[in-house]
């Protein structure tokens, strides 16, 4: 079980779509708080369109789940972070090109120029009240762990401890910049989503056999 395979990285999808979908409501509500109360509605859709397309591809290759994922994601999603997760995941299609199974160090290369992709298109960093302060935290503790089970483990309580820190924060990007001080007391609904889907590759993980 050290690698990854198409399979587990459709599997991977599939366990996020459906740990957001499970969540939709709460993450709208923090959404209402900070933004437009979308949040939930978007990632849901988008993630649940991507397994979709992904399961009508046939043999599809992990390029394939990388590639089809970014493109929901653009198209599909819409917001300002239907763009975020989408260039996540196209900055993993160069490096999941041609490759049949993904080692420890490929999802270590994976993580960071996915994270870079959204720091950079987002201008945002750890400290601004976003989705970065949950995922950044999160690479760095899977990338510390030597085997996958030990990395999803970290990196899902590190994004959790992140997320949980954007309650103190006040934003500095998105529709959450104009509360001011009034986003203080409230989580960060994109960092919300990405411990999320830490915990839910997390428990995908611990599950199969
Ligand atoms: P929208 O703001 O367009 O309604 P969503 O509600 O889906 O989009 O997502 C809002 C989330 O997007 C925020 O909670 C935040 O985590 C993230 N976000 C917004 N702007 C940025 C940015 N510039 N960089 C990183 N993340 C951002
Ligand atoms: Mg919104």
């Amino acid at each position: 079980m050290s690698n990854i395979t198409v399979q587990h990285a459709i599997g991977l999808i599939e366990a996020i779509s459906e740990t957001l979908t499970a969540n939709k409501d709460m993450l709208n509500q923090l959404d209402s708080a900070l933004g437009d109360g979308d949040h939930g509605t978007g990632i849901t859709t988008g993630f649940a369109e991507a397994v979709n397309t992904i399961s009508t591809l046939e043999s599809p290759a992990l390029s394939d789940v990388w590639s089809t994922s970014a493109k929901v994601l653009i198209n599909r999603m819409g917001g300002a972070s239907g763009a975020l997760f989408g260039t996540f995941f196209l900055k993993g299609v160069a490096l999941t090109k041609e490759k049949t199974t993904l080692s420890k160090s490929d999802m270590n290369a994976i993580f960071e120029a996915g994270l870079d992709g959204v720091k950079q298109r987002g201008k945002s960093d750890v400290g601004d009240k976003t989705m970065v302060d949950a995922l950044s935290p999160a690479v760095v503790a899977f990338k510390q762990q030597e085997n996958f089970i030990d990395a999803w483990q970290e990196a899902s309580t590190a994004a959790r401890t992140g997320a949980e820190s954007t309650k103190n924060l006040v934003a500095k990007h998105g529709r959450a910049k104009f509360t001011g001080e009034r986003a203080v007391g409230h989580q960060d609904a994109g960092a919300t989503s990405i411990a999320l889907m830490f915990e839910a590759m997390q428990n995908y993980w611990e599950n199969i056999d």
